[in-house]
């Protein structure tokens, strides 16, 4: 038995187990994975698909040892279903039985979207960027990659340095459209042909097969190898019934408790790419952020032991590495917002600023380091910022 179970094997599990000892909880601690390897750092997967290969030195670096830290591991031993405990807490069903605790933390991240009936490969483990790496292996190779998100960009990228044959066939009409809206995404589609990579735009894709990918005109483009990058899903389908969900992800209040149809539930909580938090600043905040899943359970830990929390609530923050370009997100930008973009993205750096009125709402900061920790400072105060801005406006459709 557990005083605390934590089940998911990623980053937030690991940080979670981290800072119950670090604020000095000394009752069992147990949880439960479903990979079979050690937690593991995941940007690397995409940014370092050639060159960063070991699994062992992914997990190295996170920096915690997980045997160290909890008394009860299982890191094959995946979550099947959960049944919610009167007086608080829950049993978790596995193919080993059951594990009922007083306190669960709900921390199975997320996985890549894959389609029904498409053959090509998805990015999201250690084991999925080992396949990618063997199709691409012996020689070049010639890689059709769907969607221009952020992995898709990376992926591509990296690629393409390496030598390959790479297309990228995205349906919206720019690159990042989902994340960033189609105006800001639109300044990042000169960096493909500059990287050598192809990009075909407002491309649907009908179907993804051994031979290649099959657009929705008709054209088929042959390949040796295709990757699937279009966007990722809470793992979620083990809680069906039992909680209630929001956008497929748990909802969660601001201390990572989970929100039930009349409260939230005793001693169940969620963190990281899993779930979606209330927040009095920024409104839900989705997942799918590495920051999220490094912070967010020193947060919850603190909460749930009564631990003060002096610092302001963290923005959401995402990076990327792609095309030869660094890129770093603040805040979360919504449809309704206007953008202004500071400096010339065809020449230098340059920064996006999102605003609703004379408020920021998401930074967006381009090859520009110092501007990186100016929008952090812009962001850490209490409140969101104010400003007025000097740049100009962008022309043409909102954000998603
Ligand atoms: P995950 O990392 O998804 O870990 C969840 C773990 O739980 C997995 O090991 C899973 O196997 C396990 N699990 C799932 N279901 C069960 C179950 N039923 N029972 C038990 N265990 C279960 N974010 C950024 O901000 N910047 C980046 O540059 C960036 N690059 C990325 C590149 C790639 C290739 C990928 C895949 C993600 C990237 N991310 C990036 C996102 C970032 O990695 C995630 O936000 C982060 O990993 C979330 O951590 P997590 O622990 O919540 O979830």
């Amino acid at each position: 038995p557990a005083d605390v179970l934590v089940v998911g094997g990623g980053l937030a599990a690991l940080r979670t187990v981290a800072a119950l000892r670090d604020h000095s909880y000394d009752g069992p601690v147990g949880l439960l994975g479903a990979e079979g390897l050690a937690p593991y750092d995941r940007p690397p997967l995409s940014k370092h698909l050639l060159d960063r290969t070991s699994p062992t030195w992914l997990a190295d670096d996170l920096g915690h040892d997980l045997d160290a830290l909890a008394d009860e591991v299982h890191l094959a031993r995946p979550a099947r279903g959960l049944r919610l405990r009167p007086g608080g807490g829950a049993t978790v069903l596995t193919d080993d039985g059951e594990v009922t605790s007083s306190c669960v933390v709900l921390a199975t991240g997320a996985h890549a979207v894959s389609v029904p009936g498409w053959r090509g490969a998805t990015l999201h483990t250690a084991a999925d960027a080992d396949a990618l790496r063997a199709a691409l292996g012996g020689g070049t190779r010639r890689l059709v990659v769907v969607g221009a998100g952020w992995i898709g960009a990376e992926v591509a990228g990296v690629t393409a340095a390496a030598g390959h044959d790479v297309v990228v066939v995205e349906a919206r009409a720019a690159p990042l459209a989902t994340a960033l809206g189609e105006r800001v995404g639109a300044l990042t589609a000169p960096w493909y042909a500059a990287a050598g990579v192809e990009l075909r735009t407002s491309t649907p894709v009908a179907a993804v097969d051994s031979t290649g990918v099959d657009l929705a005109d008709g054209t088929h483009l042959s390949a040796d190898a295709v990757l699937v990058a279009v966007g990722a899903r809470p793992a979620t389908g083990w809680l069906a019934g039992v909680v209630p969900l929001r956008a497929g992800a748990v909802p969660v209040d601001e201390s990572y408790r989970v929100l039930g149809t009349s409260g939230p539930l005793p001693g169940l909580l969620a963190v990281g790419d899993v779930a979606v938090r209330r927040s009095a600043r920024h409104g839900w905040v989705p997942g799918g952020h590495w920051d999220e899943a490094l912070h967010g359970p020193d947060v919850l830990v603190r909460r749930l032991l009564g631990v003060a929390v002096d610092e302001p609530e963290a923005v959401p923050y995402v990076f990327s590495t792609q095309l030869g370009h660094d890129l770093t997100v603040f805040g979360l930008p919504a449809r309704q917002d206007g953008v202004t973009v500071l400096g010339d993205p065809g020449v230098t750096g340059w920064t996006a600023l999102w605003t609703r009125g004379d408020t920021v709402t998401g930074a967006l900061v381009v090859d520009r380091p110092r501007d990186v920790g100016a929008a952090r400072r812009l962001f850490a105060r209490g409140d969101l910022p104010r400003v007025t801005l000097p740049g100009s406006e962008l022309p043409g459709s909102e954000l998603p």
